[in-house]
């Protein structure tokens, strides 16, 4: 593997038998002997290996370190990954499935027996498969797990029933990438890269923080240079070369005038240009009337970018000349080794976000820097998805609830959107399953969402896989303990480096447990209390649906051995493993194992390693590809197989003016604002790399250090509105209002205020509905114009049989602002466009900490201006959408047409 050495770890031939000093009971010398076994951290998507130290006395899991033999992770994690210890033994956890007594949201609960729940959840599932109410079944999942696991289930039951977060994440920068390479996100090679620019640090200091910071840390140790483009100085930032701190939503206009300096200066890669961009095709769309030389197309862009100036640029963003000059020049350098990123931020803050990564993209297809070493490559050359076992074929339904024909090109399901849907009457909900995913909380406009979860007529039956409480939890009719992290099978891959490697995530009692000789049929006999795995729940709940296999889904579910009883997870992975996995099996024998008990053994295999330029792999004629000087190329996966600089796609579905890399001005552009006045750009999705949106709530070792939820707010704003550190705020929205507190800090522009995302989680009752460690008790009452949040308490200490809940000593619970956010989606991506237009005042007198308002009919209003802005379907061929974009759960070809 290709790592720096890391000696302070057991070697895994004494993973079985470890033996240590107990560092607690120091001075005294007591041993402490250990089955270390390995396991996948679900706290973000970079899916770090880990290694569970399982006391052989006591059986109890004592930490969690990083597994050394993962490739991606290399032996480290972030805080975040030792605290799935937090969360195994959160003393208040749902321990055993609970059903709803009384009105949804009174938070009256009993405790039922998985047996009833799974016959009560397929009842009503079977039966609306029988009466051909499809699209009445959905399941909404926040933290994926396994890809391709829960799709294989919905294909089973021939549902278009797949609904995610993304676009409140990530889908406006995969728009951007998409629609120049059809891959959807980027995998940069920070290790050899000579200059690195992250656009915003989200993805460094949350997603992906810990494999790609440790891999930047490497670049920089090497001599690379690294810039951050953040309106916040950010942990990352702060350690940049370059911290460029631009308006909200200018970026674009930035990185244009980059582009513009590598094509005055010449600093482009001709060769790659003129091989893999599709310069005919664009010149041909975009200046008919020119002959069709490459050095046209070069004249073209000159052209088209001419009017980004370096003067403009500074003026737009606000970035002095030089520092924008400086990163110009370091891209021009670092030729074929420049790497980039961005995720989040830009792209999901703003009304036209996705063109920020159309344009930082540019700059690597100008410099030929695209899957190189030390360039940035798609991300699916780095992650590899292996088989499922016994696939069923694709359904032909589309829901409309999830991809509505108002935006053909949204890059992701229109999730959000989805109570305003059912107000409308748009359709109804049998049976929805929110899976780690908590809407209420994390979506804007929270309380339209618990408007339609209270409506028992809109959503019949709603169904929370969770391992612990949350806000959405309590709007549900069964709550279904799930496990954590560490407590169930997942498969994991993702593009950490230019190689690729499989993580395996398992439940790390069971596992021990039968390395002590035990045998369990089902997760659930090792996990705590009735906890389950979610892939046995999903085979299980299947085989229910369906118990005489009449409906045609039993079938999918049969153990290959014996199709009278359902499918294990090792007869699972087994064949996974031994079918899919490249070098897996080989090696697995080397070793005189299975390939499924060497994953047991290892929890991760490398595939491969320096993956660059699989564009120019050769292609046979069957597949797709594109032919180059003679050859047939495998290329990208853009509908011409190049890198399109013009999109025929975006034209051709109403939106010729954004069809090649464009600045489009956002919805908080900052000369439309009254900033004379009290008005300025709240920043409102910045991570803590120390939290996760809701799963952190109960990791006490995280809330130690991160348990403060500011306003920050530039010093010259401060003093020209009169504010103090510490001054109590009114920030008021669209829709409503919240209070916190003002922090004066440097660290962000002045124009802006920031308040990160993850805090202000909230519970209704004082020993239930949310982890005490982390969240405010409140009282929630409608009033006549609207919906009304008020904190009872901040977080206090607490008994329980965790002696440190005793101990709390931070207080602050933060403030749910997202709340008081109106959707806001972008016509073509469909992302939520995060940041917000505020006014600011000090608080009023009846005003307190932690205060939401929000008019929820005035939230619809908004909703429906919105909805006026798209450009609905069917586009060309009477097609819903394009058939390239992709999906995460595509249905048959034929649904796609109208
Ligand atoms: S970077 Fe993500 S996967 Fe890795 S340890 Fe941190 S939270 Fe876990």
């Amino acid at each position: 593997m290709d790592r720096p050495a890391l000696s302070a770890y057991p070697p895994v031939e004494r993973w079985d038998d470890w033996e240590e000093y107990d560092a607690k009971a120091w001075p005294k010398r007591v041993r402490r002997r250990y089955r270390l076994v390995p396991t996948t951290c679900f706290n973000c998507e970079a899916g770090c290996g880990l290694l569970a130290y399982v006391d052989k006395d006591s059986g109890e899991v004592r930490r969690f370190e990083g597994n050394p033999e993962h490739p991606g992770s290399r032996g480290r994690n972030c805080a975040k990954g030792p605290a799935t210890l937090n969360q195994m033994y959160d003393p208040e956890r749902i321990l055993h499935p609970l059903h709803r007594v009384g009105d949804r949201g009174d938070g009256k609960w009993e405790q039922v027996g998985w047996e009833e729940a799974l016959e009560d959840i397929a009842g009503r599932i079977g039966k609306a498969l029988a009466e051909g109410r499809h699209d009445e079944i959905m399941y909404h999942v926040g933290r994926p797990g396994e890809d391709g696991f829960v799709e294989r289930v919905l294909r089973a039951w021939g549902v278009d029933g797949h609904n995610s977060h993304t676009n409140i994440c990530s889908s406006g920068a995969r728009t951007g990438y998409a629609m120049w390479m059809g891959y959807d996100r980027p995998s940069a090679d920070f290790a050899h890269a000579r200059f690195i620019l992250l656009l915003s640090a989200q993805l460094e200091s949350g997603h992906y923080f810990n494999p790609h910071a440790q891999r930047i840390i490497e670049a920089r140790q090497g001599g690379a240079q690294v810039a951050t483009i953040d309106p916040r100085l950010s942990n990352t930032a702060s350690m940049s070369d370059f911290w460029l701190s631009p308006w909200p939503g200018t970026e674009a206009a930035m990185l244009l005038a980059i582009a513009s300096r590598l094509l005055e200066w010449d600093a482009v890669d001709h060769d790659f240009v003129r091989r893999w961009v599709n310069w005919e095709d664009s010149l041909q769309a975009r200046a008919p009337d020119r002959d069709p030389t490459y050095e046209n197309f070069v004249d073209l862009l000159k052209e088209t970018y001419r009017p980004y100036t370096l003067d403009y640029a500074a003026e737009e963003t606000g970035v002095e000349i030089e520092r924008i000059e400086a990163v110009a020049k370091g891209i021009a350098a670092a030729g074929h080794r420049f790497a980039s990123h961005t995720w989040r931020a830009a792209g999901s803050g703003n009304l036209g976000g996705w063109q920020v990564a159309r344009c930082l993209f540019f700059l690597h297809v100008l410099t030929g820097s695209v899957g190189t070493r030390g360039g940035t490559s798609p991300s699916a050359w780095d992650k590899f998805k292996p088989e499922h076992w016994n696939t069923p074929p694709p359904s032909n339904q589309w829901n409309e609830l999830i991809w509505p024909n108002e935006f053909p090109l949204s890059h992701y399901e229109m999730s959000y959107l989805l109570p305003h849907f059912l107000k409308e009457r748009r359709g109804r909900l049998e049976v929805y399953f929110t899976r780690v995913y908590n809407p209420v909380w994390t979506n804007p406009d929270g309380f339209t969402w618990l408007e339609m979860l209270k409506d028992t007529e809109r959503v019949g039956l709603h169904v929370a896989l969770s391992p612990t409480w949350s806000e959405t939890a309590w709007f549900a009719d069964y709550i279904l303990p799930m496990g954590v992290g560490s407590e169930r099978h997942d498969t994991m891959s993702y593009e950490t480096h230019a190689g690729r490697w499989l993580g395996f995530r398992q439940p790390v009692l069971r596992v021990a447990g039968e390395r002590d000789g035990q045998s369990f049929e089902r997760t659930y006999q090792a996990n705590p209390g009735e906890v389950w795995e979610e892939n046995e729940f999903w085979i299980d709940l299947s085989w229910r649906i369906d118990p005489d296999g009449k409906l045609g889904v039993r079938r999918w579910f049969e153990s290959p051995e014996d199709p009278t009883r359902p499918v294990s997870v090792d007869e699972y992975y087994g064949w996974m493993f031994n079918h899919s996995v490249p070098g897996l099996p080989e090696q697995a024998e080397k070793e005189g194992l299975t390939p499924l008990a060497y994953m047991r053994k290892y929890g991760a295999f490398e595939i491969d390693r320096n993956r660059y330029e699989l564009n120019e792999t050769p292609a046979s004629a069957d597949q797709p590809g594109v032919e180059r000087d003679g050859k047939r190329l495998s290329g990208f996966t853009s509908p011409s197989h190049l890198l399109e600089w013009h999109s025929d796609t975006l034209r051709e579905w109403g939106w010729e003016e954004v069809s090649v890399p464009t600045y489009v001005k956002s919805h908080v552009y900052w000369r439309n604002l009254d900033l004379e006045g009290n008005e300025r750009i709240l920043v409102p999705i910045f991570r803590l790399p120390t939290l996760i949106h809701t799963r952190s709530g109960n990791a006490k070792y995280l809330y130690e250090i991160s348990h403060g939820h500011p306003l920050w707010i530039n010093p010259v704003d401060a003093d020209q509105l009169g504010f103090e550190t510490g001054d109590l705020i009114r920030i008021t929205t669209q829709i409503g209002h919240f209070v916190m507190r003002a922090w004066r800090t440097e660290g962000l522009r002045p124009g802006v205020v920031a308040a990160s995302h993850h805090m202000g989680r909230w519970r209704l009752e004082e020993a239930m509905g949310n982890e005490r460690w982390s969240s405010a008790l409140v009282d929630i009452r409608q009033t006549e114009s609207g919906w009304m949040l008020r904190h009872r308490a901040g977080i206090e200490p607490f008994r329980s049989e965790d002696p440190d809940s005793e101990r709390i000593w931070w207080r602050d619970p933060g403030v749910h602002q997202n709340l008081t956010f109106p959707v806001n989606p972008d016509p073509v991506s469909g992302m939520h466009a995060w940041h917000q237009p505020v006014r600011l005042a000090l608080a009023e007198p009846d005003d307190r900490y932690g205060d939401v308002y929000v008019d929820t009919t005035r939230s619809h209003r908004l909703y429906q201006e919105r909805m006026a802005d798209t450009r609905p379907g069917p586009g060309p061929d009477g097609l819903r959408r394009p058939r390239w974009l992709t999906r995460p759960l595509p249905p048959a070809p034929e649904a796609y047409l109208v």
